[in-house]
């Protein structure tokens, strides 16, 4: 007997070679690839005759072959062979391309299910390269077939076979509990699994999906719950704020805005408690978080203790260094920096001196979060730009030391409902004033008749003394499609518009010491121009920078592009945004108007969730920053709203989540983030 948590290998036709494929498709056991749902689905479900259909609509058609009518070559490399079919409305051709063989295949007098897309030829019925199949009393044509998101190698039809074998075993036990199938008349759970598969028709597919999302969401939300509620029974060690932390904030170069003055109150009500901060500082680009978490963090060691700041980047990382290192060391603050190229000699005298409480303040990337770093007393972790990290790297700072207080700030934008909902277990302060006397950034969208005029205004800039960014949505060229590669620009523009300038290429691939090095000479103005991809996207900061043109622009999100255009307007000088719109699409063009017609994150990043779906403002659905497999975000807000409800009166019912009906969804939160909750112990 197959069990769920069977690895797939005991499957019919999977070897050790398959199994390797299927593993980086992250199938590993039966649960995977049953919890692997389709992309999108063909529904060849339209069953129709030939003569009661309309050009272009997509049929499925039960015909006979009566025989073959043709079989040539209509120039060199082009053949093509066609069949005569009918049914009761009448006479008709199917036809196919380069397809010859289908000659010896196709049986004459023989009764097929045909599937495909209508057209019409000398008023008769054409149907050009459909799906066929000698009819049977298992036909695959005829039902709605779901489509994988595959990878080189595995086949939609294999997994589709792989799925068959289990699909009907039953295997899942429930998760819901009973109490909320009934209220809500929730399909049950291997009844979903088999209509999200394989869907009878399209009412039970959306039973099946609405049952999956909700399971999805209403786990997530627990562990969330779950999360805070062993936050707030962990202590966290009580900072002292007094006078000298006032003073250092009064010689800082400039007057803190009010919404800086706000949130640092609620950091310090927390950090000077006896409860463990857990706390999300949102602020829009530019409105000034690194400076909150320097003070933040100088009062952790005011009193005594040590603390991280934590870069999705190492450029960002040094940049932060060189700004904590200005204000700090003047007062006696050891900083150190620890990131993936930092040298192994190094990295061990680092060690050391985190142990020996002889560095205060560590700044660094991933590398922060290894297990070989141990501090001497951490009383404080900060993370910059959230969003690029996932709740497990968060709990897994966390849990680095167990009464250290945590911020973590994020340059995204996420409306004030979604972020309750999401980070459901932190609190939330929010700066929402601007630094005065920010010229605001002129943003224009273009088509491709005025690119050339921008990249001469670019030039004027740079001869003006100013430095600027491109922006390309990929770095090599592609063959499939047709974007513009960070590469191939950078390469044309040097040769070209700006080859009596200093130009630099930056992308993901080049290795960290190679992107930090391309960084300190833009820094220093050696390099005028950088064509990059978003690598460049996070919190870099060049005042001297005034001017980012962005190629493809519809390719990007808007909370994305919000961010790219928060790479200039950051000195004195007037700042321009470029978004190079290469769609005609109406959409984009709405888009467009959005970037230029405001400079608020909050409020671009509720038109990007009207206009696009939330994908864009937590990035890629495999960022795993949630977990879900099926649910979307802004399509499924309202049941996301129902499940947290659940959450919380499950909670409220029975918060060890004891009793029996909640042992299989305790295993679910329990697995979902793999996470240890000290208050299921
Ligand atoms: P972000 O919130 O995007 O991380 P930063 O912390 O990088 O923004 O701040 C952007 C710039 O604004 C920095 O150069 C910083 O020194 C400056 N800044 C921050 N707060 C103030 C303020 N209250 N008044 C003037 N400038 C400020
Ligand atoms: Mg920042």
């Amino acid at each position: 007997m197959i069990k769920i948590d069977d690895s797939l290998q005991y499957l019919k036709g999977v070897g050790p070679k398959k199994i390797k494929k299927y593993n980086s498709l992250d199938l590993q056991n039966v649960r995977d690839l049953l919890e692997y749902y389709p992309r999108s689905y063909d529904d060849q479900s339209n069953f129709k005759l030939l003569y009661n259909t309309v050009p272009n609509e997509k049929a499925t058609f039960d015909v006979l072959v009566v025989g073959m009518i043709e079989n040539r070559n209509i120039r060199r490399n082009l053949n093509i062979i066609s069949f005569l079919i009918e049914d009761s409305s009448g006479k008709g051709i199917m036809s196919f391309f380069n397809m010859r063989y289908l000659k010896d295949k196709i049986k004459p007098n023989t009764r097929y299910l045909v599937s495909g897309k209508v057209g019409r030829f000398r008023g008769q019925i054409q149907l050009t390269n459909p799906e066929f199949e000698i009819k049977s009393n298992e036909n695959s044509i005829g039902n709605i077939k779901a489509i994988y998101p595959l990878t080189k190698g595995v086949t939609n039809n294999e997994i589709t076979k792989l799925i068959d074998q289990v699909i009907n075993l039953n295997l899942f036990d429930e998760v819901i509990p009973e109490e909320l199938i009934n209220k809500y008349g929730l399909m049950e759970k291997n009844e979903a699994i088999k209509n999200i598969h394989k869907p009878t028709n399209r009412r039970n597919y959306l039973l099946a999906r609405n049952r999956l999302v909700f399971e999805e969401f209403l786990i997530f939300q627990l562990a969330i719950f779950l999360m805070k509620k062993d936050d707030d029974v962990s202590k966290g060690v009580s900072l002292k704020v007094d006078n000298r932390i006032f003073d250092f904030i009064d010689s800082l170069p400039f007057e803190l805005t009010k919404g800086q003055d706000k949130v640092l109150k609620e950091i310090f009500d927390d950090l000077s408690s006896e409860k463990r901060m857990n706390r999300l500082l949102q602020g829009d680009v530019g409105s000034g978080k690194t400076i909150i978490a320097i003070i933040a963090m100088y009062l952790s060691y005011l009193n005594g203790y040590q603390s991280t700041i934590m870069a999705p980047t190492e450029i960002l990382a040094r940049q932060h260094l060189e700004s904590f290192r200005e204000l700090l060391e003047p007062l006696g603050v050891n900083i150190e920096l620890l990131v993936g190229s930092t040298t192994k000699r190094n990295k061990e005298r680092i060690l050391e001196e985190l142990k020996d409480g002889s560095i205060h303040i560590l700044i660094g990337t991933h590398a922060l979060i290894e297990d070989n770093v141990e501090f001497k007393n951490l009383g404080l972790n900060v993370t910059d730009e959230q969003h690029r990290f996932g709740v497990r790297q968060r709990q897994n700072l966390n849990t680095k030391e167990k009464d250290a207080h945590t911020l973590v700030m994020s340059a995204t934008p996420i409306p004030r409902t979604l972020a309750l909902i999401l980070y459901g277990d932190l609190s939330i302060s929010t700066i929402d004033t601007m630094p005065p006397n920010r010229k605001a950034i002129e943003t224009i969208a273009i088509n491709n008749t005025m690119l050339n005029r921008a990249l001469n205004f670019i030039r004027q800039e740079l001869l003006k003394g100013r430095q600027a960014y491109i922006i390309c949505p990929l770095i090599e060229e592609s063959e499939v499609l047709d974007l513009n590669s960070a590469q191939e620009v950078y390469e044309n523009l040097s040769l070209d518009q700006f080859k009596d300038f200093q130009i630099e290429l930056l992308h993901g691939k080049m290795s960290a010491k190679e992107k930090s090095e391309v960084m300190e000479r833009f820094e220093k103005s050696e390099t005028k121009l950088i064509v990059s991809t978003t690598v460049i996207e996070v919190g870099v900061n060049v005042p001297n920078a005034s001017i980012i043109l962005i190629y493809n622009a519809e390719r990007f999100g808007l909370a994305q592009l919000h961010q790219l255009r928060g790479r200039v307007g950051r000195g004195e000088h007037q700042s321009y945004c470029i978004l190079y719109n290469e769609s005609k699409s109406e959409i984009s063009w709405q888009r467009m108007k959005v970037m230029t017609e405001s400079t608020d994150g909050f409020y671009i990043a509720n038109k990007d969730l009207e206009l696009r779906g939330s994908g864009d403002i937590f990035g890629t659905r495999q960022s795993g920053i949630m977990n879900l497999k099926l649910a979307d975000l802004s399509r499924d807000i309202n049941i996301l709203k129902y499940a947290q409800l659940e959450a919380k009166n499950i909670l409220n019912k029975n918060i060890k989540l004891s009793e029996k009906e909640y042992e299989n969804i305790k295993e679910a939160v329990r697995n979902n983030f793999k996470v240890e909750y000290t208050i299921l112990n």
